[in-house]
């Protein structure tokens, strides 16, 4: 499908249901009429991502945090650092200039996630003039590092949560939002933009205890009570279908999650951004927001930022820098690694080539990605492992699950970090101002396609199209105070007493 600037401006107004050329600002009327090159940061057109055959030995483009690390088993140890498996899996793609002074707009998104990329391009397609800045490069953190699963939730909050913490209807329109919705969401802007993200529909959930299964049933039947009826439960013998492991007795079969490479999924929200006059700032660390009488302020070493109508936070695990007061989230570090392209058919380890999470307290999970490779995940501690660590853990792992594979090397690994609240729902806040300030955080591990979906509610929220956002503001959240602090002792305190839990309760699914 080839579009010009203006069909495809057209087309994702029409799309969008947002008549976005008669909202956007005059200038950007003007670059969709006269296909001019947007206002991007940097010169050129922009391809969309390409996902390659196999991933490539290349060093990353990417700046990431100190705290976190890619490793690769041939990669020089003094040398450039070594490209994770989703970026050295993707063909070349541009970096985005720093600002380059005061600018004012009407909305502007800090952090260039799949929650920041996602709200500032739904901003961008009903016409708002939003400007998105980064610190690193879009995808550094953890939208790019992520094990690519797609689950259904508020993050860790299950329907049986939902079911008991909110009335009938409110729960039924909370959990239709972060499943069916999240995931058609995801669906629809890949089909909207003409993206190649390999998203494939369908999950396992492996019991490995028998015990288990009642949870897994239990679920199931939450779910269907809130009108989800995608979810089957099946014996050890049907779930051969789909895994073969001796290690579980039965399992879950969800039909609308599944598995997408998330950093083609995040580059592709940006090449829409771009595509309609969307400005992207790299490299551009935001110091403070100060809401003031008519504006919300912004600031960078490169200049400041004056938003009309919004300041969206979409920081994960650094919004505790703009949150005065008692904390909601822990944050925890966790790691992912790949194999080189394995001798043993994947197909015959999983025949159905849909992606697992078992139920233990410290979850495995993996799936197959191109070339016969196995993407393998696992772990949360409150300091960093080394890279000897998690290439031992995860081979552990893998060699527990899949004996039939030999004990396989890693050829990718890495680290990331990720922010969690007590009960496991992302905490959702707007402040009062006139130019309000929006946050999510607290994605506890997941939220691959509910990062897509609240920033599709934020931007509604924005344009006044719906109440979807102030549904999610209302869900009470715990403080913990110096949660940031104590979290290389509370993390492991905390997994202890849930692996205590697990041992009185063994009926029960509590994993971290
Ligand atoms: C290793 C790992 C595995 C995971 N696996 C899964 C999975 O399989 N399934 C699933 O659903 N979820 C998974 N998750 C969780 C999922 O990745 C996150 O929920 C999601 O990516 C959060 O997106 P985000 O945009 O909010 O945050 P991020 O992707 O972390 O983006 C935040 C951005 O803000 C930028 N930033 C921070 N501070 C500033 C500042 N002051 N100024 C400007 N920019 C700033 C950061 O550089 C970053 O790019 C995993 C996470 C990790 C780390």
């Amino acid at each position: 499908m080839t579009l010009n600037r203006r069909e495809f401006l057209l087309k994702a107004a029409a799309l969008s249901g947002a008549g976005a050329l008669f909202m956007m600002p005059p200038d950007l009327r003007a670059l969709a009429s006269t296909g001019a090159a947007g206002t991007t940061g940097r010169a050129g057109g922009m391809a969309r991502p390409v996902i390659l055959p196999d991933a490539r030995k290349v060093d990353s483009r990417l700046g990431i945090d100190s705290c976190i690390w890619n490793w690769r088993s041939d990669a020089d140890p003094n040398g450039a650092r070594p490209a994770n498996y989703y970026e050295a899996s993707l063909s070349e793609w541009p970096s985005f200039a720093s600002l380059p002074g005061d600018l004012t707009c009407d909305v502007v998104v800090v952090g260039g996630g799949l929650l920041g990329a996602s709200t500032a391009l739904h901003l961008a397609e009903a016409g708002v003039d939003v400007v998105l800045v980064e610190k690193d490069n879009l995808g550094s953190a953890a939208s790019g590092r992520n094990g690519g699963q797609m689950t259904p939730g508020l993050a860790r909050w299950k329907a049986s949560a939902v079911a008991e913490s909110l009335p009938p209807d409110e729960a039924k329109r909370l959990w239709r939002f972060v499943s069916v919705e999240a995931m058609e969401l995801v669906d629809q802007i890949a089909a909207r933009y003409d993206l190649d993200c390999d998203r494939k529909r369908g999950h396992v959930t492996a019991a490995i205890l028998s015990a288990h299964m009642g949870a897994l049933v239990a679920d199931a039947d939450a779910r269907r009570a809130l009108g989800d009826g995608n979810v089957s439960i099946v014996g050890p013998n049907e779930l051969q279908e789909y895994v073969r492991s001796d290690n579980y007795r039965g399992g879950a079969i969800d039909a609308i999650g599944g598995q997408i490479h998330p950093l083609a999924l995040l580059r592709g929200l940006a090449f829409g951004l771009v595509e309609l006059g969307g400005r992207v700032y790299e490299g551009t660390e935001v110091m403070s927001v100060k809401e003031a009488v008519d504006t919300t302020v912004v600031t960078t070493p490169f200049g400041r930022i004056k938003a009309r109508r919004a300041v969206v936070l979409a920081v994960h695990a650094s919004t505790f820098r703009f949150v005065p007061g008692h904390s909601t989230t822990l944050p925890f570090f966790t790691y992912v690694g790949v194999t080189p392209p394995l001798p043993t058919d994947l197909r015959d380890l999983m025949p159905a080539d849909l992606p697992v999470y078992d139920t233990q307290l410290q979850i495995d999970y993996y799936r197959a990605v191109r070339n016969n490779r196995l993407l393998f995940g696992g772990e949360g501690t409150g300091s960093s492992w080394s890279v000897k660590e998690v290439n031992r853990y995860l081979r552990k792992r893998i060699n527990a699950v899949f004996p039939q594979l030999a004990n396989p090397e890693l050829e990718y690994a890495w680290g990331g970090v990720c922010d969690m609240t007590l009960h496991g729902a992302a905490d959702c806040r707007r402040s009062g101002g006139k130019v309000p300030v929006y946050m999510v955080h607290g994605w506890s591990g997941h939220g691959v396609a509910q990062t897509v979906r609240i920033g599709k509610a934020i931007s509604d929220d924005v344009t006044g199209r719906n109440d979807d956002f102030g549904m999610l503001t209302h869900i009470d959240h715990a403080e913990l105070p110096l949660g940031r602090h104590l979290a290389p002792v509370a993390i492991p305190l905390m997994k202890s007493a849930l692996g205590v839990m697990s041992v009185l309760k063994p009926g029960s699914l509590i994993s971290f």
